[in-house]
């Protein structure tokens, strides 16, 4: 088995809130995160597969189809957007590196090309921030 990884790219506004909260409560957990006109972050994103490679081609992925995978389920969903606002899943969940990362594995679940699998999705919201999810908990 080996591991290949690719990396992709997004920008998108967020803010953290949790409905169930005061305001007060909000902005003491949250700080300036809480602020509802959001704010924007450079997402770099990092898509893991697990497979054996392939004797004739030497892929274990076949990488057109993982980065064509990877823009229609969740670049072209996600970039230039505001998170909160028009990414259903972020509706009720709050878009945190944590969660996205979250979001993002269980787009991608089932979707990888080939014999592949999805062993890791790593989200960094900035150079030293990122989280990682292996799809359990
Ligand atoms: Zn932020």
């Amino acid at each position: 088995m080996i591991l290949l990884t690719r990396k992709a790219e997004f920008s998108a506004s967020h803010y953290y809130w949790n409905d169930d909260w005061s305001a007060e409560e909000n902005a003491r957990v949250f700080g300036k995160c809480a602020n509802r006109n959001g704010h924007g972050h450079n997402y770099t994103l990092e898509v893991t597969v697990a497979g054996d490679v392939d004797p004739v081609t030497g892929f274990v992925v076949d990488l057109k189809q993982l980065k064509d995978v990877m823009e229609k389920e969740v670049i072209a969903a996600y970039d230039h957007r505001h998170l909160n606002l028009e990414v259903p899943e972020f509706k009720t969940t709050i878009p945190t590196t944590e969660n996205i990362a979250v979001e993002i594995f269980w787009r991608l679940r089932g979707k990888i090309p080939g014999n592949a699998r999805l062993h890791r999705v790593r989200v960094y919201e900035m150079p030293d921030l990122f989280a990682d999810f292996y799809g359990g908990f």
